[in-house]
Parts: structure tokens; sequence; C-alpha cells
């Protein structure tokens, strides 16, 4: 006899209402969801894991936000901030000219960071002295599925961009981890890098 164990995705609506929504720029309604990893038994979910997330989605954009972002004007949804770090990460080693740096966020369907927020960026990445896969760990309970590839999408774009095609390796091997640190399913990577073009 065989057992099989795995675990589940399980999401729990906590509560809902009316919010300002920073990309919709309009009063939406929204989710406030906890997502947590349940194990299963033969595919019945039994024990709640501890890795938990929570974010409020919006009804209608599905960004998602910060639970904060109810009483705080909090201008972006979370995966904004994750792709400017990435940038940031990529950036001093290969020159990338406004004008691309433009197209990727208009791409991914943001807005291009001011000068002003980049400075504040590059400090706060000075200051937490985290590598970029502990960042996204700590970040990403405040991501829907929508957001995590959107992270995704921004890290390979910007790969993209600085480096050419084909990857230098380490740099491949980088956005596979940084895709197993979000939780997605292996090799999509390869599979975004085939499709996605920021010209
Ligand atoms: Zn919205």
């Amino acid at each position: 006899m065989f057992i099989l164990m795995g675990e589940k995705n399980t999401g729990k609506i906590l509560n809902d209402g009316v919010f300002y929504c920073p990309v919709c720029e309009c009063q939406q309604h929204y989710q406030h969801i906890q997502q947590r990893n349940m194990f299963t038994l033969f595919f019945i979910p039994l024990l709640p894991l501890p890795i938990s997330r929570e974010y409020l989605e919006c009804a209608h954009c599905h960004n998602s936000f910060h639970p904060q972002v109810v009483d705080e004007r909090n201008l972006y949804p979370t995966w904004h901030y994750a792709a400017l770090r990435l940038m940031l990460e990529f950036l001093p080693t290969g020159k990338l000219a406004t004008d691309k740096q433009q197209a990727i966020w208009e791409k991914l369907g943001g807005t291009m960071p001011d000068a002003s927020e980049i400075r504040a960026a590059q400090q706060t990445r000075q200051d937490d002295r985290q590598d970029v896969l502990h960042y996204l760990q700590n970040i990403c309970s405040g991501l829907n599925p929508a957001g995590e590839l959107k992270i995704l999408d921004a890290v390979l774009l910007f790969a993209k961009a600085c480096y050419g095609e084909p990857l230098p390796h380490p740099v491949q091997v980088l956005c596979n981890q940084i895709a197993s640190t979000l939780e997605l399913e292996p090799g999509i990577a390869q599979q975004r890098l085939l499709t996605l073009n920021y010209e």
C-alpha cells in the first residue's frame, strides 16, 4: 500500500469592503484574502501549514495590495515595489536606457518610478542588506498569483534588456531561483522567456 501526501492551497476571505484602488484610481470592492497551504493525505486537506499569505485583492483589476493600503495611502500594488527592487539588482551590471526602462514598465502594465522613488528604493536596498531571494521570500505574503507572475516577468524583461539573449548562465540560474522562491511552477521562467518581449 502506498500513501499519497501533498499540499493544497486554500484561500479564505477574511473580510471585504470598499477601498480606493491606486491602480484603478477609484473606489472599488476588495477582498481581504488569507491563503494557506494545507497538508493533504490522499488529496484530502487535513492540517493547515504555517506558511500563509495575506493581501487585499481589488475586485476589478485583481492587483494585490498590502492590507495597510486601506489606512495608509500606499500608491502601488505589491508587485511594483518588488519589480523596482529587481530593476536595481540588474542595472548596475548592464546599462539600460530610460526609454527601454519605460517600455518595460509599460509592458508590465505599471508606471515607471520617478527619480526620487528610485533613490528611496536604492537606500532601502542598501539598508536592509538582504539578498534578493530573502527579500522576495519576505514580501511573498502580500502577493496573489498574478502579482507573482508579474515579478517574474519583470525579472526576465530586465535581464533580457541588460544581457541580451541567450542569458548568461548565472543569470538564468538566478531567474530560476526567483521563480521557485515565488513558488511558481518549475520551468516557467524558460517558458515565459520565449514569449516575452518589450519592444
Ligand atoms: Zn483595482
